[in-house]
């Protein structure tokens, strides 16, 4: 069958296929012990160096806030197990991800003694966190070769064949001869592949790339996390690209194929599930990247654009995925990825979830383990309970003292002390003092993070902590400038989503940067959880 292409021997394994996302939902079991020490009853003089005054006031809070309950009390999850049944992992086979292995990075072994996914499902929430990988024993049964559609195990397939599950190569058939009919060469060029092919394409990745392991992840899914285990997603080209140079090289998604599997491929049951953030479209395009900044992963998957990465995930569920995603208003801040979509069917919250922690992204992962387990980031991680959900450290974060600087005119930089546990989540916006700043009628729902981007909505997250911030006299919309305690290094990547996020630890100092309006007193400041504020402060604004 000419619409099945030809298989490449030995072919470069490139696609991250297996992704992440982050967020867990909140369902945390924030245990909330009272209101935080308020250390000093008055005053907190700041050290603040230049310019401006700032002396802060500590007030006992002035408004009546909720009181958090402690987790015995909190509401219940509505799905207690939304990534699926916990299943135990008895024997992890990848040397290359473990300790003591080749590289200095490596998995918790926490996080490869259990495996939540059930691959047989089409609508698998597979990514890079770890609650997202498949056990290393999932293999579907009804692999058959994309080619001839002849039925095969898996390890027939792992030995250098074009596999898929049966339902997803019939329709890829389809798809294939419709490209054709419109004029475009289909090519395969990586479908199925096990856990252990994935340990050994991982490995020749980390052993080729000049940052190693770290490197890797950029390019290969972890063994376990990747989609194509599931039997259901293909690499896919076409024959005129394939013949001007390696495949997995930028500028595929722009190509007429990549055009077409962008807009048709769902009319056959499959998504393209790595698009490019709506932030970082060069113009508006669906197949170009901007230019002026760096663009890093796409925090809502994980992954950078991968345009040739297709996964079916049936016609109907397609269908409807497709539907969801024109209602979401596609180039808007709102438009759904399928790792979106699939999260909202089982009533996850916040728009992703963070990467296991391998070491290479400290400050941004989250893991199984605890105290007592090996870690590659010891205090940089959230940390998951047995079922995958957010645990709060029983310690709450505090404020030391809060302080404000005035630069510019118009322009006011709030630093706020604080004294932070280890474990503590947060959540987006991630303000530092260079970028972005609430001005005009900015609040935390409608803040623009980047140079040349649409505002985000960035509504509350439940268990996360954040700063609150407002002017005297506030605006309509209570503490209308809130902040991430998350170190400020997470804010290139991470403002592009909105979900959990590991605090920074110990004593430290958030800057945000705001624009008071016109007869503004002064500025409150607190720490809020759940819409409750926590150590309210009052600020006396410098006059300029
Ligand atoms: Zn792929």
């Amino acid at each position: 069958m000419r619409s099945a292409a030809a298989l490449l021997v030995g072919a470069t394994f490139a696609c991250a296929c297996g992704r992440s996302g982050s967020t867990s939902t909140a369902n945390a079991a924030t245990s909330a012990t009272s209101t935080s020490t308020s250390t000093s009853t008055s005053t907190s003089t700041s050290t603040s160096t230049s310019t401006s005054t700032s002396t802060s006031t500590s007030t006992p809070t002035p408004t009546p806030t909720p009181t958090p309950t402690g987790s015995a009390s909190a509401a219940p999850p509505p799905n207690p197990t939304p990534f699926g049944a916990p299943t135990a992992i008895p024997k992890y086979a990848c040397s290359v991800v473990m300790p003591g292995g080749p590289f200095r990075s490596f998995l918790s072994p926490a996080d490869t003694r259990v495996a939540f996914v059930d691959g047989d499902d089409l609508l698998a929430l597979v990514n890079r966190s770890p609650t997202g990988a498949l056990p290393p024993t999932y293999e579907p049964t009804d692999l058959v070769d994309v080619h001839d559609l002849s039925p095969r195990k898996a390890y027939e397939c792992d030995s250098g064949r074009d596999c898929l599950r049966r339902d997803a190569a019939v329709a890829l058939h389809k798809m294939l001869d419709a490209m054709h009919a419109d004029g475009v060469t289909g090519r395969v060029e990586s479908a199925y592949r096990g856990f252990h092919t994935q340990c050994w394409v991982f490995d020749g990745w980390a052993a080729k790339a000049h940052a190693g392991f770290c490197e890797a992840t950029t390019q290969s899914a972890l063994p376990g996390h990747s989609q194509h285990q599931l039997g259901t997603t293909v690499d896919m080209f076409t024959a005129d690209w394939a013949a001007r140079g390696p495949v997995f090289r930028d500028g595929f998604g722009c190509t007429a194929g990549g055009h077409w599997i962008d807009e048709q491929s769902w009319r056959f049951g499959f998504v393209v599930p790595y698009p490019i953030d709506p932030d970082d479209r060069k113009d508006g395009s669906r197949c170009a990247q901007r230019w002026d900044r760096p663009v890093p992963i796409d925090p809502k998957t994980g992954y950078k654009h991968e345009p040739w990465h297709v996964r079916f995930i049936g016609e109907d569920a397609a269908a409807r995925y497709h539907a969801a995603w024109l209602a979401s208003d596609p180039g808007s801040p709102g438009e759904i990825t399928l790792e979106q979509w699939l999260r909202v069917q089982r009533g996850l919250q916040g728009d992703g979830e963070l990467p296991v922690c391998d070491g290479c992204q400290c400050g941004a992962c989250a893991t199984m383990a605890s105290d007592g387990d090996k870690s590659p980031c010891a205090e940089g991680s959230l940390r998951l309970d047995g079922n995958g959900h957010v645990v709060a450290p029983s310690d709450e974060p505090h404020i030391i003292d809060a302080s404000v600087d005035v630069p510019d005119a118009g322009v006011a930089i709030v630093r706020v002390h604080l004294h932070v546990p280890a474990h503590t989540p947060t959540q987006p916006p991630v303000m530092t003092d260079r970028e972005p700043t609430y001005a005009g009628s900015a609040t935390f729902a409608s803040l623009v993070p980047y140079p040349a981007t649409q505002a985000h909505d960035y509504e509350d997250l439940p268990g996360a902590w954040r700063i609150g911030i407002e002017p005297n006299p506030p605006l309509a919309t209570r503490w209308a400038w809130r902040a991430s305690i998350a170190r400020d290094d997470l804010e290139p990547t991470w403002n592009r989503a909105n979900l959990l996020l590991p605090s920074g630890t110990g004593d430290l100092t958030i800057s945000v940067r705001v624009a008071p309006p016109p007869g503004a007193t002064g500025l409150r400041v607190t720490i809020l959880r759940d819409g409750a504020e926590h150590d309210t402060r009052d600020i006396t604004l410098p006059s300029h």
